[in-house]
């Protein structure tokens, strides 16, 4: 099983199907998943924002597609990308998806308040957009369709840092405000949000079809598989049994973007199946957050009292889903009427995905340490370290960022070291770092070196929730300029930017009270 992803082509050699000039009206819409039509996709228009403003764009995710910069100053654009009018060629729906939530059934869920605009081809591929916030939809159940301007943000800015953090996300293309007032916990204003994925289908659409089944007809679930191994695992179809092939891959996906949400620090906060992504994409970005201070069981969502989408569980949940997501393939495996034997296939399918886990979080692990080659003891060496810093609550970003600096040789409390300062117990720390002396002189290690390569994998800047915060805040009166800012400058989070260097100090105190539910 291969992890490697397509190459990309460079975006340099545009191919011919991006009209140049720009024009919206010749965009090469392919609208694959909306063509399925009913019972997959509900052909409707969004509900139009009123009176609508840009926030921003992301010029990197219009890139992406192969779009120019100013894709948005087109006439229409606004309408368009605030459910107002579609362009040419644009099909509109809605999806319909099941899941799990929170460990339970939940039966029919869908896209409430969200509604593909269409999929357009570009240099990279297709890719999906999606609005998020533009509207009702059949799926919407007693709530408004809506989206609040503060989660807008929060995704927005959220999915862009994931992609630069080298995290397989969705991306986000634009943002729009609008003075349409919305009731949460208190009254905000509307926005939307346009999301980018070369596919928006999650473990809840396959869920969805294996449940809502009349006279065990599985066709719709059958075509779905299709459609997925067709468009987006084609050498599936070689394996004996492909959707057996899809659920590993899957599964690796799901492991390969796992690892580096944990490496990075980031807790999702709520992994319901409808909530993850069948190409192993970060989706749905509500009560996330990055750790500060680090506690392995730190709950980023204040709606989860059990704190079952904690951080360390992240892993062992997403397995959780990815059970979840075979048993709603049981009827797509070919087992000649032998139930023992499709449980095994599958079974055989998920087997992979603990031992992938593991080997892609050790690997970022060990980069994150400056560690050049692979040693018995390192799991130990990072274990360790892991709980002391877990002991002392000390920032999770800042220690791997400041680790970086350290200087072989250099322990104890004359050499003062930053990262030493960050540890109420400097003689705990002390002990450690001989250890990773000798570990780093056993590879010979080069204290530069070293560090230029900690340095890409450990983050300088990370969206904290109280960055995120304030630039709510501004924003909810009308200043938009600090999420252009935070925009700028995590879509560079490995770069020293001495400019911004308060970005990367440890948060206020005000932050330890800030809550983040699913309300959004
Ligand atoms: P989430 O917890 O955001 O993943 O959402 C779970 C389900 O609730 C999805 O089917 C959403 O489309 C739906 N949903 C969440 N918020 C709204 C809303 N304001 N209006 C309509 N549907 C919503
Ligand atoms: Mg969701």
């Amino acid at each position: 099983m291969s992890l490697k992803r397509q190459p990309r082509k460079p975006l340099a050699t545009l191919p011919a199907m991006i009209p140049t000039p720009f024009d919206p009206s010749a965009l090469p819409w392919l609208n694959r998943y909306a063509a399925l039509g009913r019972p997959f996709a509900h052909h409707q228009p969004g509900q139009a924002l009123p009176d609508p403003r840009w926030v921003t764009t992301s010029d990197a995710a219009a890139a992406e597609l192969g779009w120019p910069a100013d894709w948005w100053t087109q006439p229409g654009a606004l309408a368009a990308f605030s459910a107002g009018a579609a362009w040419p060629g644009m099909q509109t729906a809605a999806t319909v998806y099941s899941g799990h939530q929170f460990g339970v059934w939940a039966g029919q869920l869908g896209d409430g308040r969200a509604l593909l605009l269409g999929e357009v081809d570009g240099p990279n591929g297709p890719r999906e957009l999606q609005l998020k916030g533009s509207g009702m939809t059949p799926y919407s159940r007693r709530a408004d369709g809506r989206a609040v301007l503060r989660s807008s943000i929060r995704e927005f800015l959220c999915s862009e840092a994931m992609h630069a953090l080298g995290i397989p996300t969705t991306r986000a293309l634009a943002l729009v405000a609008s003075n349409l007032p919305v009731r949460r916990e208190t009254v905000e204003t509307a926005s939307v949000v346009t999301r980018t994925a070369p596919s928006f289908l999650r473990f809840g659409h396959f869920e969805h079809f294996c449940h809502h089944v009349r006279d065990g007809d599985f066709s719709a679930l059958r075509q779905l598989a299709d459609f997925v191994i067709d468009h987006h695992y084609p050498h599936c179809r070689d394996a004996a049994q492909p959707v057996a092939a899809l659920l590993a891959e899957v599964s690796q996906r799901t492991a390969v973007m796992v690892a580096g949400w944990q490496a990075v620090g980031f807790c999702h906060g709520v992994m319901n199946t409808d909530n993850l992504s069948v190409l192993g994409l970060t989706i749905d970005y509500g009560p996330f957050g990055f750790l500060d201070g680090f506690d392995p069981m730190h709950i980023c969502n204040h709606s989860d009292d059990q704190g079952r989408y904690a951080y360390a569980r992240q892993p062992q949940v997403a397995y959780w889903n990815l059970h979840a997501l075979a048993q709603a393939l049981v009827p797509l495996i070919d087992g000649d009427g032998d139930d023992g034997h499709v449980k095994d296939v599958l079974t055989e399918a998920l087997s992979h995905y603990p031992d992938t886990f593991a080997h892609q979080l050790g690997q970022r692990m060990r980069a994150k340490l400056g560690l050049a080659t692979e040693q018995d003891g390192d799991q130990a060496l990072i274990d360790d370290l892991m709980r002391l810093m877990a002991r002392h609550r000390v920032d999770y970003t800042l220690t791997w960022r400041l680790l970086g600096e350290h200087r072989i040789g250099a322990a104890g409390a004359a050499a003062r070291e930053p990262v030493r300062d960050l540890f109420l117990d400097g003689e705990g720390f002390d002990a450690w770092v001989c250890r990773y002396d000798d570990r780093l002189r056993a590879e010979h290690s080069v204290d530069a070196d070293r560090r230029v390569r900690m340095d890409v994998v450990n983050p300088k800047y990370i969206l904290r929730n109280h960055l995120a915060e304030l630039a709510i805040r501004q924003a909810e009166a009308g200043d938009y300029t600090e999420i252009l800012r935070l925009h700028q400058l995590l879509a560079r989070p490995f770069d020293e930017q001495p400019e911004h260097a308060a970005y990367a100090a440890l948060p206020p105190e005000w932050a330890g009270s800030l809550e983040i539910s699913c309300s959004s």
